[in-house]
């Protein structure tokens, strides 16, 4: 059903949709827009909807009460506690109960669930007041310039679910928010104007009112009824108010300053002014700015044909006001990305390449490149602290991150810097290439250098950013993810779902079950089973039912899968036996409990932006993959092993319960979702009592001494934003620690040492071979010069011009003396060519000089190139010096004579030429 049907059928019956007893009680009328034809009530006959009305609260609030961003929010919230909502703190912007999003987009999202295709709704409390931030990035380039767009901002949530105890429904949502209105913000009913709208989800939809005050919208409340579509639709029993309404105007419209930056920042603004010192014309920026706010829809949101027009009517020239608004522009960006930066860093979001953290880093480049078009000396996370120093009354936790905030932009303003140079130069070969740049290159580009279209189009490479890129760069991020995918395996259905052994008593090792089917002779499905199958990175279960190799163990949906090696004796009804391998579930359990011990250990050592990105459990080793700005030093790596093994000794218990999904991320935090998602209702928790807590449906030990001790083996950096740590735990641990230590003892024993002494050893026979070499080096210098003369002496002479030339193959000789005794030579006479072949264990090496005189002839590039091709190989060099060589021994020996041969050849012809 498109939003015309939708508005035709709730227009149709206005009474029965739009009517709410406040229009009644107060008197408001409904009225029809004389312009665009829209539905809309209010107290005074009006020709037109707001959609048609400057901003005219600019300069002249409709009210006396004049409430900055924090105050708008404080008397908000005493208004619905006094009328019984229940003031929920605000989630995090990044939206780790969803996978289909990155970021929190509008305060709904907070209580929205996916089950399967379709989304339930979740109330911590009934009905409650929630001042969510939102991160949007749709619209990025009329940030900081149009005076109301934002990457981050606050959306208010009234959020009530009208069937369930404490729910209301359309009268006195409305009520409420009129109240709000006049009240609470001090505005005139006159003033208000409710519209008619209509709002759309996934299988639901609804009927809404928009309510304005002075052209500017405030809030939207939406009603949401229905499910199903237009054919087909019935009443939802949980009908769900979601009023939303930008905190940023509340504050705007009591205010009435030019933009809703000057009001929302608190004293960022004014302290970004000062800082920068920008002078301040407060009367033509202020009808600039005024002007850009109200009538920036009304020009089709043609931002460089407005400033014309208004400059126009400042009488002044496109240039001036340009210089006049600039540096306005560029404060109110900094102080938005700042913003948004500040929340999604401390909500543990990593600027990066990847995923969301694409965005975060864009944001954060095209800030620091205003900063340095402007000329400013100012950093972005001081610009965070002004933020947080102001918000910490309302949000408290950004307190407790600010050094966390500061340490992430300090690295990224830092890579920045580091990376620019490269970026100009790839920019301006570019421009200078006039060749076409096409989507794939700037995704190549973007993928390889970290270079962004922004930054392309900011230096003038490219004219704009193709409307494809972005979505060819998150498909290409998508379809990494799909592959990891298993196939599903078909005939399940009617099945019920498997009795899990393996939860209800983690001891069980043998079992009898009842085939309840076969299929391709080798899927067997039980009625219970205590086979652990594959999932949350934790590999399946090995061992045997009826004596036949058990060889995988998948889940599908709720029915548990075991992949044998030949199951063409089963029979359906029949009774089995299996037998789970007990060391095989013991080692890998061993290895995800110290996964949860090591991610907690990681982020206390390095930081809250750390964060599971995945993980893998084996028997005899497993990985953890986290979110982490740089590489790790061998620093960092100890202390990680230490906290962890240091938690293994404490020996704490661990405990798993479930829990309904709403009571486990109230009690916990949306920490828990460290393995991503889950889909239910009922949550697993596993909690180390006092170190981790997560959602987790794997196999654990009872307490954390069991899993003896963890050893990391390897750390590395996989991917932007990403550090993987190779870790073995209990026995694989010792015998990861025997085998190195073997190693060290053949090490040692080879340098004629003992284990204790090796280091020193090692480095005593380090130092005696760098001192040989320093020996060989001065030899050869002292021995150069005569050397130099023999070979001169022995050169052949060529017939013309004087040209002399002298070649060598030894298997004796080595690069370094070739390369004295070559340089020696032609120093001493100019018109010498010297080659010499070395031989090599893996090929052939070949180094030319040739003398000043001779150079005017041939250039031993040429003569470098031609041996090392005949050879098989390539070379090159310049004219005094060539270089090559080839790989393969035993055949090139035997063409040495020939090609040493052509070589002179080439020279002869070269010099007769
Ligand atoms: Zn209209
Ligand atoms: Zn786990």
């Amino acid at each position: 059903m498109g939003k015309k049907e939708l508005t035709n059928l709730f227009s149709s019956d206005p009474n029965r949709y739009y009517k709410v007893s406040l229009f009644d009680r107060m008197g408001f009328k409904r009225q029809r827009c004389s312009s665009c034809g829209k539905f809309f009530w209010t107290l005074v006959e009006r020709m037109l909807c707001p959609d048609h009305e400057n901003y005219s609260f600019i300069g002249k609030p409709p009210t006396n009460k004049r409430l900055d961003y924090v105050n708008a929010w404080k008397e908000t919230e005493e208004y619905f506690q006094f009328n019984g909502h229940s003031i929920t703190r605000r989630y995090p912007v990044v939206c780790r109960w969803r996978d289909d999003l990155y970021f929190t987009i509008a305060s709904i999202v907070d209580f929205q669930r996916v089950m399967g295709n379709k989304v339930v709704f979740e109330l911590p409390a009934n009905p409650l007041l929630v001042p969510q931030m939102c991160l949007r990035f749709n619209d990025i380039e009329n940030v900081g310039l149009s005076g109301r767009h934002y990457t981050g901002f606050c959306m208010v949530g009234q959020i009530c679910n009208a069937d369930a105890p404490g729910g209301y429904w359309k009268d006195r949502c409305i009520d409420l928010d009129y109240g709000l209105l006049t009240n609470g913000l001090g505005i005139k009913p006159e003033e208000i104007t409710f519209v008619e709208d209509v709002w759309m989800g996934a299988g639901a939809f609804g009927y809404s009112l928009e309510y304005f005050v002075c052209g500017l919208e405030l809030g939207n409340a939406v009603f949401t009824e229905f499910e199903g579509n237009e054919n087909n639709y019935h009443a939802m029993t949980n009908k769900i108010i979601d009023m939303g309404a930008g905190l940023e105007r509340f504050s705007w419209i009591t205010m009435g300053t030019p933009t809703s930056y000057d009001c929302s920042f608190g004293p960022v603004i004014g302290k970004l002014i000062d800082a920068t010192g920008t002078f301040e014309n407060s009367d033509i920026l202020s009808k600039y700015f005024e002007a850009v706010s109200s009538k920036l829809d009304a020009m089709g949101g043609d931002l460089r044909a407005l400033k014309s027009l208004i400059a126009k009517e400042l009488k002044i020239s496109d240039e001036q006001l340009k210089k006049m608004i600039a540096p306005y522009e560029a404060i109110y960006t900094i102080a938005d990305h700042t913003r948004t930066l500040l929340f999604s860093i401390s909500d543990g979001a990593l600027p990066s390449n990847v995923g969301g953290g694409y965005n975060l880093r864009i944001i954060l480049r095209r800030a620091l490149s205003i900063l340095e078009r402007m000329g400013w000396i100012i950093k972005l996370e001081d610009v965070a602290d002004m933020h947080t120093d102001y918000l910490k009354q309302m949000y408290p936790e950004l307190d407790e991150h600010r050094e966390d905030v500061r340490t992430i932009l300090q690295i990224e303003s830092g890579r920045y810097i580091g990376s620019r140079e490269r970026m100009s130069a790839i920019a301006t070969s570019i421009k200078s290439s006039k060749k076409k740049v096409t989507v794939d290159d700037l995704i190549r580009m973007y993928e390889s250098d970290g270079i962004t279209p922004d930054f392309l189009m900011e230096v003038g490479s490219i004219e704009n950013i193709p409307s494809t890129f972005y979505t060819k760069l998150a498909e290409l991020h998508t379809t990494q993810t799909a592959t990891q995918v298993q196939k599903p395996i078909y005939g399940l259905d009617g099945l019920l779902p498997t009795r899990l052994l393996y939860y209800e008593d983690k001891s069980i090792r043998e079992f009898t079950s009842k085939v309840l089917k076969v299929i391709e002779n080798k899927y067997v499905i039980l009625d219970q089973t205590a086979f652990y199958p594959r999932g949350g990175g934790q590999e399946p279960d090995s061992g045997e039912i009826d004596g036949i190799k058990v060889v995988d163990v998948i889940k599908q949906t709720d029915i548990v899968v075991h992949k044998l090696q030949d199951a063409r004796d089963f029979v359906e009804g029949n009774t089995v036996y299996g037998i789970v391998n007990d060391r095989r579930r013991d080692l890998i359990t061993k290895h995800h409990t110290a996964t949860h011990v090591l991610n907690t250990s990681a982020r206390i050592n390095l930081g809250s932006w750390v964060w599971q990105n995945s993980a893998f459990k084996e028997e005899n080793y497993a990985r953890l993959d986290i979110t982490h700005h740089s590489s790790l030093n061998r620093e960092e790596v100890e202390r990680i092993e230490k906290t962890a093994n240091n938690v293994i000794r404490q020996d704490l218990p661990v405990i798993i319960r479930l829990f309904g999904r709403g009571d486990a991320e109230q009690k916990y935090t949306f920490r828990i979702y460290q393995g991503g998602v889950v889909p239910t209702n009922n949550i697993r928790i596993v909690n180390i009592e006092g170190w981790d807590v997560e959602a987790c449906g794997g196999t654990h030990v009872n307490k954390t001494g069991e899993i003896g001790f963890i050893k990391i083996t390897k750390a590395e950096r996989i991917q932007d934003g990403i550090v993987r740590l190779d870790f073995v735990a209990a026995e694989a641990a010792i015998s990861y620690i025997q085998k190195q230590e073997n190693q060290l003892t053949a090490i040692a024993q080879s340098l004629g040492s003992s284990k204790e002494k090796v280091v020193e050893s090692s480095q005593k026979s380090i130092d005696d071979a760098e001192a040989a070499r320093r020996k060989i080096k001065t030899i050869l210098r002292k021995i150069a010069p005569s050397m130099a003369k023999s070979i001169i002496a022995e050169a052949k002479q060529l017939s013309f011009n004087g040209i002399k030339f002298y070649s060598v193959y030894d298997e004796e000789l080595d690069d370094e003396y070739c390369i004295a005794i070559g340089e020696k030579s032609v120093e001493i006479d100019p018109s010498l060519i010297y080659i010499a072949l070395i031989s090599k264990s893996q090929g052939m090496r070949v180094v030319v000089f040739v003398g000043e005189k001779a150079r005017l002839k041939i250039k031993a590039s040429i003569i470098a190139k031609q041996i090392s091709t005949q050879l098989g190989g390539s070379g090159g060099g310049d004219d005094r010096f060539g270089q090559g060589g080839a790989g393969g021994n035993g055949m090139i020996k035997d063409r040495i004579k020939e090609v040493l041969l052509s070589a002179e050849e080439l020279v002869m012809k070269n010099i007769a030429g």
